[in-house]
């Protein structure tokens, strides 16, 4: 089958007709371009650009942009990712920022710096931490520079040759073992217990002279809070490992409680997830780390600093791993962050975050209703992990969704449960939509087992169906080129 005949949209170029134009640029007049850049940059013959009027450009990018999901035409429940609505408000506040360059004299951009400053004391507040430094541009980011910290702070000690291992639970989200090999320690599995939280038992026996950290999250991968974490913190520092706390999921316990109180040594956060940028499309982020007092004089430089009435780049930290990003952050994720958190207060923060654990177990008891399991089905906080009814795929089901209208959630993850369907709501969605979500959920799977063909054959409305998905990750073709026809 000729697939462009298929297709509802072609690409601009297939739109292309031969001295169409949408644009007449001014004329050049005498310039000499190859004066001006030198006869190697001008090009020999023109750019292979469409050849399109205004109106079909117009029309073309606005019905792609209709062929959009996202937060602003469907709910979103990509566990794990906290798809939530974000005001518009912040994106005003953000783009009041966009005069500022970051060579510009630090004594010129006190506004700024004062943002920064506040920020960081807002999170430390958040998190229980002593310092923070709002430098790493994502959470993987934030967990390697936690991580480096962790390392200088056992090579500081002199015990950088012997503590190797770093531990993290066979629940942990994808990023902390690689984050642990690509700071170059050696990284142990400690398995799940049958209630889902960290085997206590088990983490106990690995801990020891050899281990520099344990890398958790809380609540963990599948939505439970981890009720014996004091334990496990007070464990792990009588033999003198340090805690990493992998907070890019803060949503379920924002105002409530605190990493640092838990006793974590080193937390980072994801601003595009929880404090309103919208996470996806690959950026920006930002990951701000923040540590107890004891690896404060390890993190990453230029740390904001006020003196007096002033605030400053404070670059003299001598046993600082250096800096692990250019200039200061993404800072207009910082904006975003700060107005969020000063528009909700910490009234609002809590009530953002017990909203989120109430739309979690209203949607989870909605789907249990239908049919849908929950293995390890403890008190949920933002998101829970369901099984689809017996005899049908999570794959299957996330593709009839598409045709329903909606996103679908993180699937296949944790990998601890077979068929996974990692779901979280957030505190930005309605009653209803919940109750639309797990009705359109139900009704696939209830024609699912009626009629398997039917299923296995979703998505029938998208412009493409099945992917080859191997492929696609294998060999992706991200652009156009005339040969590939
Ligand atoms: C999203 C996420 C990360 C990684 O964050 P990025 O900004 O995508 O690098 C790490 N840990 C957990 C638990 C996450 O959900």
């Amino acid at each position: 089958m000729d697939r462009r005949e298929d297709r509802a949209f072609p690409l601009i170029f297939e739109r292309s007709q031969k001295g169409r134009r949408g644009v007449r640029p001014p004329s050049v007049g005498d310039v000499d371009p190859e004066a001006l850049f030198g006869r190697e940059n001008v090009r020999e013959s023109p750019p292979r650009l469409p050849e399109v009027d205004e109106l079909s450009v117009v029309r073309h990018y606005t019905l792609l942009s209709r062929r959009q999901i996202g937060v602003d035409t469907s709910f979103y429940p990509l566990g794990s990712c906290t798809m939530k609505y974000n005001p518009r408000v912040l994106e005003a506040a953000a783009a009041r920022f966009t005069a500022l360059h970051p060579y510009q004299d630090p004594e010129t951009a006190q506004g700024a710096l004062e943002l920064m400053y506040e920020l960081a004391e807002y999170l430390k507040a958040i998190t229980g931490m002593d310092e923070m430094t709002l430098q790493p541009a994502a959470g993987a980011h934030g967990e390697l520079t936690g991580i480096l910290v962790i390392r200088a702070y056992h090579e500081d000690r002199g015990e950088g040759d012997r503590r190797r291992v770093v531990l993290v639970p066979d629940s942990a989200h994808g990023s902390n073992p690689a984050t642990a090999s690509m700071a170059g320690f050696e990284v142990r599995e400690v398995p799940s217990g049958p209630d889902g939280e960290v085997d206590t038992e088990a983490l106990k026996r690995e801990l020891g002279p050899h281990v520099a950290a344990i890398m958790l999250t809380n609540p963990n991968t599948l939505g439970l809070f981890e009720k014996r974490i004091l334990e496990l913190t007070e464990a792990a520092h009588q033999a003198g490992v340090q805690l990493y706390y992998d907070g890019a999921n803060l949503n379920a316990i924002m105002g409530w409680v605190r990493p640092g109180d838990m006793g974590f040594d080193v937390v980072h956060l994801n601003l595009h997830k929880t404090f309103a940028t919208p996470h996806g499309g690959g950026g920006p982020g930002s990951g701000p780390v923040g540590v107890k007092a004891h690896l404060a004089p390890y993190l990453p430089v230029p740390l904001v600093r006020k003196r007096g009435s002033a605030y400053v780049l404070d670059e003299d930290l001598p046993k600082s791993i250096g800096r692990v990003r250019s200039f200061y952050g993404n800072f207009g994720v910082l904006v975003r962050a700060y107005a969020y958190i000063r528009l909700l207060g910490l009234f609002g923060l809590k009530r953002a975050a017990a909203l989120s654990v109430l739309n979690a177990r209203y949607l989870k008891a909605l789907l249990k209703a239908k049919g849908f399991r929950v293995p390890y089905d403890g008190p949920t906080m933002h998101e829970f992990v369901a099984q689809p009814p017996e005899g049908l795929r999570a794959l299957d089901l996330a593709k009839a969704l598409l045709d329903a209208g909606f996103h679908p959630p993180t699937i296949y993850f944790p990998l601890i449960v077979k068929e996974a369907m990692m779901i979280e709501p957030t505190e930005t969605e309605a009653k209803e939509t919940l109750e639309r979500f797990a009705e359109a959920l139900g009704e696939a799977a209830r024609k699912g087992l009626a009629n398997p063909g039917w299923l296995e054959g979703t998505p029938y409305t998208t412009p493409v169906r099945r992917l080859d998905e191997v492929r696609a990750n294998r060999r992706p073709v991200l652009r156009w080129t005339p040969e590939a026809e």
